[in-house]
């Protein structure tokens, strides 16, 4: 049987994982949820680098890996690219388009933590969407600011941070709603693309308010890219049908 390895973490890849036989593989990283419900194999936990995933698809027979990660899973893709070298097998990845800015943004790039740190140092109660990054700083905080800061981590925060744990989609309504109840007036995020967590940059386009945007890491070629994951899905359908 010629097998498929598809990486995931994110909405794409799940979506992608529903059309996988049983003898594929999707994996993910551990960190969050795995799914139970898919005919596929689901494996969690790294490769051991470049060199394990290399030798992770030449004892599984992978004939095909797909790199659906997150935008900013950098190190990842880059690992996919180079074992996928080394295995010679090709690889395919999905790319989400990065958001663009629209009339009325106000975005303000920064290209890691200590920009974000510089660029949010004007306002009083930025809301922070980068993931777990923020939670490694609370004790940074300036006694001028009160962060709020939206994880899939469940942490009690403390006295000038609050951890809104909670998974996207996120929809206007309840994005407004947050930001009334956090008195957000600036806004820090990723550039992840997609319609899941977009509805955060209407709400500050609409309130006037600063975006701090990460900026997104380079990322590897690969031998197909695809702009989202029901493009890839199709391809990915053909190519089943034809082994
Ligand atoms: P990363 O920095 O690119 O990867 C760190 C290490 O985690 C990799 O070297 C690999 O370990 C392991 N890993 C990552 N994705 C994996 C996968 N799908 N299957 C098996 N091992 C994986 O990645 P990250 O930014 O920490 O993200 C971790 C996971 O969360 C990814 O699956 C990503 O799609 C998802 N995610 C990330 C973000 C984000 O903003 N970074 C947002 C949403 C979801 P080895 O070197 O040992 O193989």
């Amino acid at each position: 049987m010629t097998r498929v390895l598809l990486l995931g973490g994110t909405g794409d890849a799940l979506a992608i994982a529903r059309i996988l036989p049983a003898g594929h593989v999707y994996s993910l990283a551990g960190l969050g949820r795995v799914p139970d419900e898919l005919s596929c194999a689901v494996r969690a936990g790294g490769f051991g680098g470049i060199g394990g995933l290399a030798r992770y698809l030449h004892d599984e027979k992978i004939a095909l890996v797909v790199d659906a990660t997150h935008p900013y899973a950098a190190q990842m893709s880059r690992h996919a690219r180079e074992a996928c070298a080394l295995a010679d097998v090709p690889l395919w990845a999905v790319r989400r388009p990065a958001w663009q800015p629209q009339a009325g943004d106000d975005w303000r790039e920064a290209s890691d933590w200590g920009e974000i740190v510089e660029r949010v140092a004007p306002f009083r109660r930025p809301l922070f969407t980068l993931g777990r990054e923020a939670l490694h700083h609370l004790h940074e905080i300036p006694a001028s600011q009160h962060w709020t800061i939206r994880c899939l981590d469940a942490h009690p925060g403390n006295e000038r941070a609050s951890i809104v744990d909670a998974r996207g989609p996120f929809d206007l309504d309840g994005e407004r709603a947050l930001f009334d109840a956090a008195g957000i007036d600036v806004v820090v995020s990723k550039n992840s693309g997609g319609r899941a967590t977009e509805a955060k940059l209407a709400v500050a386009r609409e309130r006037g308010l600063a975006v701090v945007m990460l900026a997104r890491p380079a990322l590897p070629a690969a031998d197909r890219i695809f702009d989202d994951a029901a493009s890839a899905r199709d391809a990915l359908q053909h190519w089943l049908t034809q082994q």
